[in-house]
């Protein structure tokens, strides 16, 4: 089902620029990498979970083909699937007009906003799962997404259920101003009651993860898992080009420079990131029968599972260990 999904839509990541035009390349047969640029063929690539065999670049997959790379097969079940964008500021500058951008990504993409959730299982392990689609106005955090995110973390605290947020984002969402940096704060504090609740949260960091995103709930997980190569930080490409006046290719931060000063936890390759996080709620679960029961707000005392705030050294000790075989398995660089 996860190549079929992959198949169903090629496509030919080949940038503009001095490659272009140097050989014919038959559309659904072959596709360029778009950092080695080399000619793959198309069905090798989708069948690799569209990472590149030459250099190993993990190239952006849309919400629907990471929920099937990720979830078991017809698992999924989104929920609020209708929320969409009202244009709350009326926002428009110049040509760029906020309402024609976000019906004309509605009619590119199929969805109606940038990110989707629901209920899934995990290697029959139940979780809700929150997906950023960077096709739609680049998987950034507007209103309607910031309360998807609130309304997927309130499930998962209510009925103690894991959390995984697979971010790919270019941030807060400039057309609706002042109202998508609000957001930050709304999921931080829907986190922070996640973690009352003793439930487990996993944060999947994919290309590109920038601004209000990592400001935010994507670096908040109690594991932070980051997909190879991927860019990771505060500025976007050009800001940080036109504040540093450098070519950014040397400055932008990647998973691996997160990962070497503490920011993620783990880098996994893709196709080691469902059965790694599968491990990864065994981990949590088998760890809930050693805690003590811990008594929350509404006086109940069941836990199911052990939360971020309260890692026991044996869960730090198993989860350093996993780190360990994933880090040096990894592409660091
Ligand atoms: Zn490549």
């Amino acid at each position: 089902m996860v190549k079929e999904i992959l198949r169903r839509r090629r496509f030919i990541p080949h940038r503009k620029g001095e490659h272009d035009g140097e050989r014919e390349v038959p559309q659904n047969m072959w596709i360029s990498c778009s950092k080695c640029h080399q000619l793959l063929y198309a069905k090798e690539y989708e069948d690799n979970l569209k990472v590149c065999p030459k250099c190993g670049h993990h190239a952006q997959l849309n919400a629907q083909e990471r929920i099937a790379t990720l979830l078991d097969e017809g698992s999924f079940a989104e929920l609020d699937p209708g929320l969409s964008s009202t244009d709350p500021l009326k926002f428009h500058a110049g040509d760029h007009i906020y309402a024609e951008k976000l019906a004309s990504d509605r009619r590119k993409t199929g969805l109606v906003e940038a990110l989707l959730y629901g209920r899934g299982r995990l290697e029959d392990r139940p979780v809700v799962l929150a997906v950023h689609n960077f096709p739609f106005r680049g998987g950034s955090m507007g209103v309607v997404v910031g309360e998807k995110l609130a309304r997927a973390i309130e499930l998962a605290a209510m009925e103690r259920i894991p959390l995984i947020i697979v971010s790919a984002s270019g941030g807060a969402r400039q057309d609706e101003g002042v109202l998508s940096l609000m957001q930050m704060a709304k999921t931080t504090a829907a986190l922070a009651r996640l973690s009352e609740a003793m439930t487990p949260y996993i944060s999947l960091l994919t290309d590109p993860t920038i601004g209000g995103v990592p400001a935010s709930y994507a670096m908040l997980g109690d594991v932070n898992v980051a997909e190879p190569g991927a860019y990771i930080g505060f500025a976007g490409k050009r800001v940080v080009e036109q504040t540093t006046r450098m070519k950014s290719s040397t400055t932008l931060p990647t998973a691996e420079f997160m990962l070497r000063h503490g920011m993620i936890d783990l880098i996994v390759s893709r196709a080691d990131l469902r059965p790694t996080l599968a491990r990864l709620l065994r981990l949590y679960a088998a760890q809930s029968y050693r805690l003590p029961a811990p008594t929350n707000p509404s006086g109940s005392t069941s836990t199911p599972y052990g939360g971020n705030g309260a890692s026991s050294n044996h869960a730090r000790e198993q989860l350093a260990l996993l780190a360990g075989q994933q880090v040096g398995s990894g592409h660091e660089g």
